[in-house]
């Protein structure tokens, strides 16, 4: 794996590709982990004397151009006060005005594009787009594993145009070598905690978990739809129909491969999708109807907690419940806990996907789990088994 840890950048223009895909409120910065996150890698690019060009798409715009809701220019501002410089932000991407801007710059100095979505080519993996950015520096760096799933021209195109100089930055390189451990290299007993809305979106993690696993445990809105698809009463809870044949194909390879597959046996329901509702447990396979499961029951918070407390590695991606509730938020926070525990006991712990990792910050747990994700649909598909282009690119 090629990092940037490994070659001396002094007197380069270098391009860094960062996943500054922050959340806003009114122009204002919200949680700025994924910009902290990018720090050791621009800080160590300046430090060997190299002028820096920062580039990253925020949220979604339509590709015609600028749309000040998705401007990058809060991030600017709020780089200048991280790195305790100036940051040019000539507030274009695709102009003359960058081209000079870029050109101008000099070793020690910070530039950072607008948001690269605001051009069409982008998303489409534009090659022409792609050669344009490769222009603006000499040498090009991917710390952007958040949208490292994606073939963009700034994500995977970008680097063909520079077979010599292309590499990783140093949160890309944490997040490879964890999910490659993840993978392939940890300590069993390994146990997966995978819970989520859907099923439809984990379906391939969970196939591919199969091979790695000694456990999994499943929560969530995604419970109820192999509760369903093994004859069980769900009443209202969330159920995808149109999976309940893949959820029985999971859970029969669980089976023949002899991997414990473990339900919640008892939910917490409500009578309606409110924090206010009225509440009952109920057995997870006899939810009566005008009832709906919100979060794992206290039996299963046990079995879990049990299961949890034998391994020596733990996955966990999505949340056991509708925890953003406070009333259905127990399941989450208790597996949370004893998650956190492993990590005490000197075991490892993964966490991703941006609800989890909400947990986690939520419970003060952060720095009790080994590796937390910043990418929740990259660190999926990785898990997946798909080779992911922005990594891909580099290699
Ligand atoms: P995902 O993005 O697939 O990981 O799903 C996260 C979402 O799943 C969160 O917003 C949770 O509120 C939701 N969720 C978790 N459990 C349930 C449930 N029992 N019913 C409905 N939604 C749920």
């Amino acid at each position: 794996m090629k990092t940037i840890g490994q070659a001396d950048f002094n007197g380069k223009k270098v391009l860094v590709r960062c996943d500054f895909n922050i959340p806003l409120k009114n122009g204002v910065i919200t949680d700025d982990t994924r910009i902290r996150e990018s720090m050791p890698t621009v800080r160590k690019l300046l430090d060997d004397g190299a002028a820096v060009i920062l580039m990253s798409h925020l949220g979604r715009p339509a590709g015609t151009g600028y749309e000040e809701a998705f401007s990058l220019a809060p991030v600017a501002r709020h780089l200048e006060k991280l790195l305790e410089r100036p940051v040019v932000f000539p507030g274009d991407v695709f102009t003359q005005v960058t081209v000079e801007a870029a050109k101008a710059l000099r070793p020690g100095q910070v530039m950072l594009l607008e948001n690269l979505r605001f051009v069409k080519g982008e998303t489409k993996g534009d090659e022409e787009f792609a050669r344009y950015l490769a222009s603006l520096g000499d040498a090009y760096v991917n710390d952007a594993f958040g949208a490292a799933h994606r073939s963009h021209s700034s994500t995977a195109v970008i680097a063909g145009f520079f077979p010599e100089s292309k590499y990783f930055g140093f949160l890309m390189a944490h997040e490879i070598e964890n999910l490659e451990k993840l993978l392939h290299d940890v300590e069993h007993p390994f146990v997966a905690v995978i819970g989520g809305a859907k099923v439809s979106s984990k379906i391939d993690v969970l196939k591919n978990l199969v091979d790695k696993v000694d456990a999994l445990l499943i929560g969530g809105g995604m419970a109820y739809t192999f509760v369903k698809a093994m004859g069980g009463k769900t009443g209202d809870s969330l159920v995808e129909d149109d999976k309940l044949e893949t959820a029985r194909e999971i859970l029969e390879t669980f089976k023949a491969k002899g991997v414990k597959l473990m339900l919640p046996v008892d939910t917490l329901c409500a009578d309606k999708f409110d924090n206010e509702a009225n509440r009952k447990v109920m057995p997870t396979d006899r939810i009566s109807d005008g009832w709906m499961g919100m979060d794992i029951g206290p039996e299963s918070i046990a079995a879990y907690r049990k299961a949890i407390s034998e391994a020596r590695s733990v996955l966990w991606n999505g949340p056991l419940g509708v925890f953003e509730m406070e009333n259905f938020s127990e399941g989450t926070m208790q597996i949370g806990r004893s998650i956190g525990q492993v990590t005490a006991r000197g075991g490892y712990t993964a966490v991703g996907g941006g609800d989890s990792v909400a947990a986690v910050n939520r419970l003060g747990l952060a720095k009790e789990i080994s590796y937390v994700s910043t990418g929740g649909g990259a660190m999926l598909e990785y898990l997946e088994g798909k080779p992911l282009p922005g990594v891909q690119a580099i290699i």
